[in-house]
């Protein structure tokens, strides 16, 4: 799985499952595949995934491909069938998928503001994201409102069964980066259907926020460092690298306070030029004040800045994904006690995988 997801695939048939996502905030150009019962998402759109050595044959008629590498068939996988809700629109017109998308096996994922300050400047942007893109192709819409976001999360929940939801969001030009769309949306959602809720955003200005966002019906916090090193972060995320990680590291403190341990996470994309001691020791840091360090193989998304960037080999994301496997392990940290959001879905890294005694080799 670890090999899959850094390497990626190539497909005989491309539109098999559910069509892949390509732009939008955080991980993209990846499709959903299940493997042994497990929902991952694997790059299907990046150059590293054009030169794979994994090619998935078209699928039969009960879904299921052949996994061949390098022409020899090792496993079989199936792709999630398109979401029910993907069918509906708004009564002003507007596609459900432009909304909310299906993430893994069951999560209802969403960038409530499609803009970000950090990305209107080449100069400050993200050198990874993608947020623009969908939003320039059309895909999607800048601001989703509280009520189109209750409408679609009914909708996946008595269509689709999604079982939780991710509530990420661009940051804007105002001190709470975010956490205030949060509070309306999370609250429109709750008040219209009982699903489990991630918030992501920026450190706000103030940790009275942790305690409104809880008000609001947000079950899990993310509040993502991407990269762990001072230098790499100034190089990869000029704009985003003027919070220090102190101040990540100070409203990680507060936000356990509200949400409770293993309820607040960090995404850290491992391939950008941290160190495997780097992330592991800033893992160590996270751990001990009970957020759940999400590692991810990074991946170089077509048309970023960095889209000719390698993804990690399979060696690095095991070097650090075993001792983080057992950190967790020893903490007592669970992605299956996450309430709601990437850790608990897990789909993005093998992460999870490492934390059980069975561990894949
Ligand atoms: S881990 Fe997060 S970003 Fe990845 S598929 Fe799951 S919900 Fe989406």
């Amino acid at each position: 799985m670890t090999e899959l997801q850094s390497a990626g695939l190539r497909l005989a048939d491309p539109s098999a499952g559910v069509a892949s996502r390509r732009g939008g905030a955080g991980p993209s150009d990846h499709k959903a595949v299940t493997v042994d019962g497990r929902t991952i998402m694997v790059p299907v759109h990046t150059s590293t995934a054009w030169e794979s050595p994994f090619l998935a044959d078209p699928p039969d008629r009960a879904g299921v491909s052949v996994l061949r590498r390098g022409g020899v068939a090792v496993a079989t996988v199936s792709f999630p069938r398109q979401p029910r809700f993907y069918a509906l629109q708004t009564m002003d017109g507007i596609p459900y998928s432009h909304i909310a998308t299906l993430h893994g096996a069951d999560v209802l994922a969403t960038t409530v503001l499609q803009t970000c300050i950090r990305y209107e400047s080449r100069r400050k942007a993200c050198r990874f994201c993608a947020i623009g893109q969908s939003l320039a192709a059309g895909r999607t819409v800048a601001r989703k409102t509280p009520e189109q976001l209750a409408e679609v999360a009914r909708a996946a929940v008595l269509l689709d069964g999604v079982r939780h939801m991710v509530m990420t969001t661009g940051t804007p030009p105002t001190p709470d980066r975010g956490a205030a769309v949060l509070c309306e949306s999370a609250f429109a959602v709750r008040a219209a259907v009982d699903l489990p809720i991630q918030g992501q955003c920026e450190p706000p200005d103030d940790d009275r926020w942790f305690e409104r966002l809880k008000a609001a019906g947000v079950d899990t916090l993310g509040m993502h460092l991407e990269a762990v090193t001072p230098a790499v972060r100034d190089r990869t995320m000029p704009g985003k690298a003027t919070v220090p990680v102190e101040r990540y590291l100070e409203a990680f403190a507060a936000a356990i306070g509200v949400f409770g341990r293993g309820q607040v996470s960090t995404y850290i994309l491992a391939g950008l030029g941290d160190t495997q001691d780097a992330i592991l020791a800033m893992c160590d840091r996270l751990v001990a004040l009970g957020v759940y360090p999400f590692v991810v193989p990074f991946v170089p998304i077509s048309g970023t800045p960095l889209e000719s960037h390698p993804a990690p080999s399979p060696e690095f994301m095991r070097a650090i994904l075993r001792p983080l496997g057992d950190m967790l392990s020893g903490a007592g940290l669970r992605s299956r006690d996450i309430k709601a959001g990437c850790g608990r879905c897990g789909a993005c890294s093998s992460l999870s995988a490492f934390e059980s005694p069975e561990r894949p080799c």
